[in-house]
C-alpha cells in the first residue's frame, strides 16, 4: 500500500524568523510517547525567537494557579506538561568553521517528512566563507518500534575538500518551559520545574536523571553517538549538561555519519528510569540505524493500511489530508497512561492537557481505524474515575462522576470554571465515544471491562445535575461546546447527549445482564435497577429546546433573546474575538466561538427532523466564527449531509489545510490535533455519510464536483471494508472478515464475500 504522495516537502526553505517557528512544529518528530520540535541542530542567530521542546506524553509538574477570590472548590493548582532535557543541538565545525544557515552561502535547501518511512530530514548543500562545499542530510525519527527513541542521523560530505570535521554534540537537562503572558492559550508563567539529581557517563553514554519539582516525578535520558570511521570521540559533563566532542577528518567526496541516540525513561512507567534509559540504550544501539528504519517503515505500513485515504483531482488537499492522519498516530498516546493532547507532542499550546477534543474529534478515527488505540484512550478516563469522582463531590454532586474540562492525570486543569469546569458535556461525550466503540467493534467484553463502569457513572451525574421542572427534566448553569455563550440553561447539546448517555445506560445495563456479563461492574458500584428505571426516566423527560417561529433548536433558553453580534463589520483583526472582547461582552451576544447545536445534529442526528437540523444550520452558520480549530470541519459534516455540497467542500478545505497554511495563526504553539481529526470526520462521516447506528453502518456519499474520487479503507466489527465514491457510483468492497450488511441512502445490501462490489449511484 504506497501513499501517492509521501513526501510533504519544502524547497529553499525559509530562514524567516516566523517560518522557522511554525516549521518546528510542522515538522516535529513524535511517536505518542515522545515529541521533539523540529529545532535546528546548529541554533538560530542571537535573538531569533524559538520553542525548543522535547516532551513526554503524560509526564508532568504540578503548577500554581492562583484565584483571585478565593471561593470554595476553585482550581488552585494544574499540571503541565514539561520541557525534558535537550538533546537537539549539534554544531558542525569544518576545519575550524562553524556550519550555520545564517552564515556562508546555501547553495540548495529541502525540508521533508516522509509519511511512509516516519522519518523527517534536512537535505542542504552549503557553501563556507572560505570556500568549502558540503552536502549535509539530516535525519530525525522518533521510533514508533522502541517508543523511548529518538535518533539523528547527520551525514556530511565534503565536496571540494579534504580536511578536518568536528562535531560538538549537547545533552542538556537545565530546561525551562515556554510561556506567553499575553495569550491564554498558552502558560503564563515561565516554568522551571526540573530539579536535576544526576548526571553520569556510563560506557560512553550521558545520562542525566531529574526530578519534578511538585508532582513526584522522576525522568532520565541517555544519549550515545556512533561514528560511521575512525574518530576521536569524548564526552564531558558539566552541570547538568553532556558535551560530546567528536574529532576526525573526511577525503573529498567521502560521506561520514555521526549518529545520535536518545532515549527517555520516566517514573510514571518504569520503576528505576536510569536502569531502564540504559537498557534501552543497549536495546537502541543493538540494531544497526537501518533496521530500526525498516521496523519504523513497516510500523507505518501496516498503520497505512489500516487508514489509507486518498482524493483524486486534488493533490493539495490529498496531501494535507494525509499528512494529518499522519500527526494522529504521531500524536496519540500509546499506553493507558496518557491520552492525546490537544496539540499532540509538537508544543506546550494548551499545556499539554487532555480536553473533550480527544473522544469527539480524535476517537472516531481511530474506532474505525485502530480500536486498539480507542481502547487504551477509554482505559486513560477509566483509570482516572477515582478522579472523576473527587470532582463531582467538590462541585457539590453526591453521586456519579464528573470528568475534569482539561487535565493530564486526571483532576481539573481550568482556571477559569465558566468556559472550563461547567463544559460537563464532557461527561456526554466520553460516554458517546465508548457507545461509538461498541457500535463500530461489538466488543461487549471491553465495556463489561471498563466502558460501562464510565456510561453508569456519568449516567448517575446526570441525575444529580438535573431536575424536573413542569414534568420534564432539565439541566441548568452549563456550558455547551460555544465557549462564546457560557453558564446557561438547558444547554442543547448538553441535554441531547445527557439523553443519549442516559439511555445507553439503561441499554448497557440490560445488554449485560442478557450475557451474564453484568454481575462484577453492579456489584462494583452497587447499581440497581431501580437506579436504570430513573435512568430512563429522566431520558424519555429530557427537556430539549424548541423554537416554534424559527424552527430551531435554540442554543440554550436565553440564547435567541440576545443581540446578533455584527459577525460581517467586525475588523478582521479582532478574530480570534476572546483575544480582544471582554467574555461577558461575548456572552450577552448571539455569537459561537464553534459548532454547538449543529455538532449535535451531527452526533444525535435521529433527535430532529431535517427540516429543523437544515434551519438550525442555517441559522448558526450566521453566528459562528469558527473561532476555535474544531468548528469548520462539523460545519463541513453537516454541510454534506443537508446535499450543499460545494459548501461542505469549502469548510472542507479550510480545516484541511489549518496547521499546514498557518490559517489560525498559532501553529508555532503546536498543531491542531482536533482539528486534524475532523478533518478526516468531514470526509467519511461527512461526504461519505458514515454513521454507526444500532442497526448497522449507514453511508449517503456526496462527492465535490472537484475531485474524480475519493477512497478510504475502514474496520468495522471483524471486517474491513473499502469504499470508493466516484461521481456516477460508489464501490464498497470487503477486504477481509465475514460478510456484512450495510446501509446505503437507507436501503440495505449484503456486502458477502471478499471483493463482492456493490454500486450505487448517488442520488444528490
Ligand atoms: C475550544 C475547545 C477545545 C480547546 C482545545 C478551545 O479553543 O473552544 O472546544 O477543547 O480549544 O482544543
Amino acid at each position: 500500500m504506497r501513499l501517492k504522495q509521501p513526501v510533504y516537502q519544502v524547497d529553499n526553505f525559509s530562514t524567516d524568523h516566523n517560518d522557522l517557528i511554525v516549521n518546528e512544529t510542522i515538522f516535529h518528530n513524535a511517536n505518542g510517547y515522545i515529541g521533539i520540535r523540529s529545532n535546528y541542530e546548529e541554533g538560530y542567530p542571537e535573538g531569533y525567537d524559538t520553542i525548543r521542546g522535547t516532551y513526554i506524553n503524560g509526564f508532568y509538574d504540578i503548577a500554581d494557579m492562583k484565584q483571585a477570590e478565593k471561593l470554595y472548590g476553585m482550581v488552585e493548582t494544574k499540571q503541565t506538561i514539561l520541557n525534558i532535557a535537550d538533546a537537539q543541538t549539534i554544531y558542525l565545525i569544518i576545519d575550524g568553521e562553524m556550519f550555520s544557515l545564517f552564515e556562508g552561502t546555501t547553495l540548495q535547501s529541502t525540508r521533508w517528512l516522509d509519511m511512509e518511512k516516519g522519518i523527517t530530514g534536512r537535505s542542504i548543500v552549503w557553501r563556507s566563507k572560505s570556500g568549502k562545499e558540503v552536502e549535509i542530510i539530516i535525519k530525525r525519527m522518533t521510533s514508533f518500534y522502541q517508543l523511548s527513541l529518538f535518533t539523528i542521523e547527520y551525514a556530511v560530505k565534503a565536496l571540494n575538500f579534504s580536511g578536518n570535521v568536528e562535531f560538538q554534540s549537547f545533552h542538556m537537562g537545565e530546561v525551562t518551559n515556554y510561556s506567553n503572558e499575553d495569550d491564554p492559550r498558552v502558560a503564563k508563567e515561565s516554568g522551571k520545574y526540573l530539579i536535576p539529581t544526576c548526571a553520569e557517563i556510563i560506557e560512553g553514554a550521558s545520562y542525566l536523571t531529574s526530578h519534578t519539582s511538585k508532582s513526584g516525578l522522576t525522568v532520565c535520558t541517555g544519549v550515545k553517538h556512533l561514528l560511521s570511521k575512525e574518530g576521536k570521540l569524548h564526552t564531558i559533563i558539566e552541570d547538568h549538561k553532556a558535551i560530546c566532542n567528536i574529532e576526525t577528518s573526511i577525503k573529498e567526496k567521502e560521506t561520514i555519519i555521526l549518529t545520535k541516540y536518545m532515549v527517555f525513561s520516566d517514573s510514571i512507567r518504569q520503576k528505576d528510569c536510569i536502569a531502564d534509559a540504559q537498557s534501552e540504550m543497549a536495546k537502541a544501539i543493538s540494531f544497526p540505524l537501518e533496521m530500526l528504519y525498516e521496523h519504523q517503515r513497516r510500523y507505518l505500513q501496516e498503520y497505512w493500511e489500516n487508514c489509507l485515504l486518498e482524493i483524486e483531482g486534488d493533490d493539495d488537499l490529498n496531501k494535507a489530508v494525509n499528512y494529518n492522519m499522519y500527526q494522529l498516530i504521531q500524536s496519540v498516546g500509546k499506553d493507558e497512561y496518557c491520552n492525546i493532547t490537544a496539540k499532540g507532542l509538537s508544543g506546550e499550546g494548551y499545556e499539554g492537557h487532555y480536553f473533550w477534543d480527544t473522544e469527539m474529534y480524535i476517537e472516531p478515527f481511530f474506532h474505525l481505524t485502530d480500536p486498539s488505540i480507542s481502547r487504551n484512550l477509554i482505559g486513560f478516563r477509566y483509570n482516572t474515575l477515582d478522579k472523576a469522582k473527587e470532582n463531582a463531590r467538590i462541585l457539590g454532586h453526591t453521586k456519579g462522576v464528573l470528568f475534569p474540562w482539561r487535565t493530564i492525570m486526571g483532576t481539573e486543569c481550568s482556571g477559569y470554571f465558566p468556559s472550563g469546569t461547567a463544559g460537563y458535556h464532557i461527561n456526554g461525550d466520553i460516554a458517546y465515544s465508548i457507545i461509538s466503540y461498541y457500535l463500530a467493534t461489538k466488543d461487549l467484553d471491553f465495556i463489561a471491562d471498563k466502558g460501562a463502569e464510565i456510561i453508569f457513572e456519568t449516567a448517575r451525574l446526570w441525575l444529580d445535575v438535573g431536575n424536573y421542572y413542569k414534568g420534564s427534566f432539565r439541566i441548568h448553569e452549563v456550558t455547551g461546546p460555544d465557549e462564546y455563550t457560557c453558564m446557561v440553561n438547558n444547554n442543547y447539546y448538553t441535554n441531547v447527549s445527557a439523553q443519549f448517555n442516559l439511555r445507553w445506560a439503561s441499554k448497557f445495563y440490560y445488554l449485560l445482564k442478557d450475557n451474564n456479563k453484568l454481575t462484577a461492574v453492579a456489584d462494583k458500584i452497587n447499581l440497581n435497577e431501580g437506579e436504570i428505571i430513573e435512568f430512563d426516566q429522566a431520558a424519555d423527560c429530557m427537556y430539549l429546546p424548541y423554537d416554534e417561529g424559527l424552527k430551531i433548536n435554540p442554543q440554550d433558553d436565553s440564547f435567541l433573546e440576545k443581540k446578533v453580534w455584527d459577525i460581517e463589520n467586525t475588523p478582521k483583526e479582532n478574530f480570534p474575538l476572546l483575544l480582544h472582547y471582554h467574555p461577558l461582552h461575548l456572552y450577552r451576544h448571539q455569537v459561537c466561538k464553534q459548532a454547538d447545536t449543529v455538532l449535535s445534529h451531527f452526533i444525535f442526528e435521529d433527535a430532529q427532523s431535517l427540516e429543523t437540523i437544515k434551519n438550525s444550520f442555517n441559522y448558526y452558520e450566521k453566528v459562528t466564527t469558527h473561532d476555535s480549530s474544531l468548528s469548520t470541519c462539523i460545519f463541513s459534516i453537516m454541510a454534506s449531509k443537508l446535499g450543499l455540497v460545494e459548501k461542505a467542500y469549502d469548510y472542507f478545505g479550510d480545516s484541511a489545510k489549518l496547521d499546514l497554511f498557518n490559517t489560525h495563526k498559532n501553529t508555532k504553539d503546536g498543531i491542531h490535533t482536533a482539528n486534524m481529526g475532523g478533518n478526516y470526520m468531514a470526509i467519511v462521516y461527512g461526504f461519505a455519510g458514515l454513521r454507526l447506528k444500532e442497526d448497522g453502518i449507514h453511508f449517503a456519499p456526496v462527492i465535490p464536483k472537484q475531485w474524480g474520487k475519493y477512497s478510504f479503507q475502514i474496520n468495522y466489527e471483524d471486517s474491513q471494508i473499502k469504499i470508493e465514491v466516484g461521481q456516477k457510483e460508489t464501490v464498497y468492497t470487503l477486504m477481509k472478515g465475514t460478510s456484512k450488511q450495510i446501509y446505503v441512502y437507507g436501503n440495505q445490501y449484503d456486502l458477502k464475500d471478499t471483493l463482492n462490489i456493490i454500486s450505487v449511484t448517488r442520488n444528490n
